[in-house]
């Protein structure tokens, strides 16, 4: 589905996130940035060797839960890749609602220093970090729809893995649409 927020396009697609051709990919990485599973992996093995080759070397620290870094995105027609390691769910009383947040935000502003016009999310924390992803899913439309104005994205796509994902998303997408 897509949806028009103020003059910025947000689309939910259900798919694979790294055939997008948006300026950005973000990645929902860990906070060694050096590669891992789920989204991760597919993202390293589409872009190539180079990702994590700029990784190690403008990063050797790796990167903070909630904050974001980023590098090319290799051999995929993205320009970007934004690694943004998420919260791993604890319960929910470990900060993890505020560093999810974060996430989405650090990603937009990071894009918008590189000019960037459209991005692509994945899920974040909803794979193997177990967010629940009802909350997890109002807590990403509803935290980039409120950074929206202060960005240079025209363009939001949210890329579910499972239709399930994607039917949770779609429902919270339309009920944050009516209330704009
Ligand atoms: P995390 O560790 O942040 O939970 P995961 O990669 O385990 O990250 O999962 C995040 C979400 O990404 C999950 O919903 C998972 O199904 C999804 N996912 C896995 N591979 C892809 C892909 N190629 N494109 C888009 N989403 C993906």
């Amino acid at each position: 589905m897509e949806t028009k927020i103020g003059s910025t396009v947000i689309r939910l697609v259900q798919g694979d996130i790294t055939k997008e051709v948006t300026d950005v990919i973000v990645n929902a990485a860990n906070t060694s940035l050096r590669g891992g599973g789920g989204v991760d992996g597919a993202i390293h093995r589409a872009g190539g060797p180079e990702i994590l080759q700029e990784c190690i070397q403008k990063y050797p620290e790796g990167c903070k839960t909630g904050e974001a870094r980023i590098t090319t995105a290799g051999q995929m027609s993205a320009k970007y890749v934004i690694h943004t390691p998420g919260p791993i769910w604890r319960g929910g009383q470990q900060n993890e609602k505020r560093l999810l947040k974060h996430c989405y935000r650090n990603s937009l502003l990071l894009a918008t220093e590189y000019n960037a016009k459209s991005i692509a999310f994945p899920s974040i924390s909803t794979g193997v970090y177990g967010f629940p992803i009802e909350r997890a899913s109002k807590i990403a439309l509803s935290t980039v729809i409120e950074n929206l104005a202060s960005t240079t994205i025209t363009e939001v796509c949210f890329v579910l893995f499972s239709d399930s994902d994607y039917q949770i998303y779609e429902k919270n997408l339309q009920r944050i649409g009516k209330e704009e």
